[in-house]
């Protein structure tokens, strides 16, 4: 048995509507198998400025310095999307939020579920049995870097591109133990034809590659690794990158998976993690209901897995996933042209069938 503490951060849009969902789903986890779950609430983002005038207030930074785990929704307002000028944005809150629990990995699993395999844009032949495992360093580069500002006559701006040889050891060695696992191959991506930077990246790359010699190590530039995700993403085992070739890449490895709404993230580094769907607040469809939960709820089968080691309870929620999408159930961004209407899940429909399935696997197996 398990005794964690869980603090939930909803944030904005659809954040508090996927939150719920993976909430449920893990106190069912917790009462089927006799662990305890001790939830308590923060706030970030837009939510947190509307109440305190600070996108991460103090109180929520304890409570997450001091908890097992963070499970966060997403946080962003379309009223600084459109004005690029305001001072204080929900963002600077999340930015804030990883450089204090120093938060240097971003873990993003990229697999497809079987049935999903006609909802991405690629060619089902070229997806089957993709499992890639990205490593984005989250912490420093050119996201972070100083200099970085206008000029007093606002006809230039600079930003810095950043990186010392500590803080690509650190996320470089948690990619090779991870590779260990898995099928032992790291691709590592950056742009060491150009960048100075990328050439302190690469040659850091290959001096951790000395501690693992099991692991074969490529280095592919980011041109061409944009290139070969959808040309052949099944060539990927572990991606090593940095904060912005990551950023990047990431969202474009999304949609091998066929929708934002089916893909979790870990930002994890020293102390505790943050579990998060890899989607915004996508404020176009906020308070519709209508949101897909799964990327929220594989958010806390990867919390299971990689925060509190257990790796059964994890498998037991994708294997219900994957079943409810076996029945057909979707929600409607993976939905396919002529699904039946009675397959078409809203946001809370789709949770109940995940638990659901959850509550019959573990009658079966009690
Ligand atoms: P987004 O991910 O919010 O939305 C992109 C598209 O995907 C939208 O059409 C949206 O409806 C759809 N979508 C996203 N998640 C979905 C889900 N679970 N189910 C169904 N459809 C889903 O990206 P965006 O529109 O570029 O950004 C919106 C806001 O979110 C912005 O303010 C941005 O800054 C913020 N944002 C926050 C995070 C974060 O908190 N980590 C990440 C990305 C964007």
């Amino acid at each position: 048995m398990s005794q964690k503490k869980i603090v939930v951060i909803a944030g904005d849009g659809i954040g508090p509507e996927v939150t719920h969902c993976a909430q449920e789903v893990l106190k069912l986890i917790g009462t089927q198998y006799g662990h305890q779950f001790q939830f308590d609430h923060a706030l970030m983002g837009h939510a947190a400025i509307e109440a305190t005038g600070d996108p991460l207030p103090s109180e929520t930074l304890e409570k997450c310095s001091q908890t097992d785990a963070i499970l966060l929704g997403a946080v962003g307002h379309p009223m600084y999307d459109n004005n690029p000028g305001a001072k204080v944005r929900p963002e600077q809150g999340l930015l804030k939020l990883r450089k204090s629990l120093e938060l240097f990995a971003n873990i993003r699993p990229i697999k497809l579920f079987d049935d999903l395999l006609d909802s991405s844009s690629l060619k089902p032949e070229i997806l089957q049995g993709v499992d890639i495992l990205f490593f984005r360093e989250l912490t420093s580069g050119i996201y972070f870097g100083a200099p970085r500002e206008r000029s007093s006559n606002g006809e230039e701006a600079i930003d810095t591109l950043r990186y010392t040889k500590d803080e690509v050891r650190r996320i470089a060695h948690k990619a090779f133990k991870a590779a260990m696992t898995r099928r032992k191959m790291v691709c590592s991506v950056d742009k060491a034809n150009v960048l100075e930077s990328s050439r302190l990246w690469r040659e850091t790359v290959n001096e951790v590659a000395e501690t693992y010699p099991e692991v074969t190590l490529s280095h592919m530039f980011v041109d061409n690794a944009s290139m070969q995700l959808i040309r052949d993403p099944r060539q990927f085992d572990v991606v090593l990158t940095g904060n912005m070739f990551g950023d990047i890449l990431t969202d474009e490895a999304s949609q091998i998976a066929g929708s934002m709404g089916m893909l979790a993230s870990a930002s994890t580094g020293t102390k505790t993690s943050v579990y998060e769907p890899i989607h915004g607040s996508a404020p176009d469809i906020a308070g519709k209901g209508i949101a897909n939960p799964l990327a929220a709820i594989l958010s806390v089968a990867l919390m299971l897995d990689l925060s509190f080691g257990l790796e059964a309870e994890a498998r037991q929620i994708e294997q219900a996933i994957d079943e409810v999408l076996r029945k057909g159930y979707r929600t409607a961004d993976i939905a396919e042209e002529g699904l039946p209407e009675a397959k078409l899940l809203n946001t809370l429909q789709m949770s109940e069938q995940v638990q659901q399935v959850l509550k019959a696997q573990m009658a079966l197996n009690s």
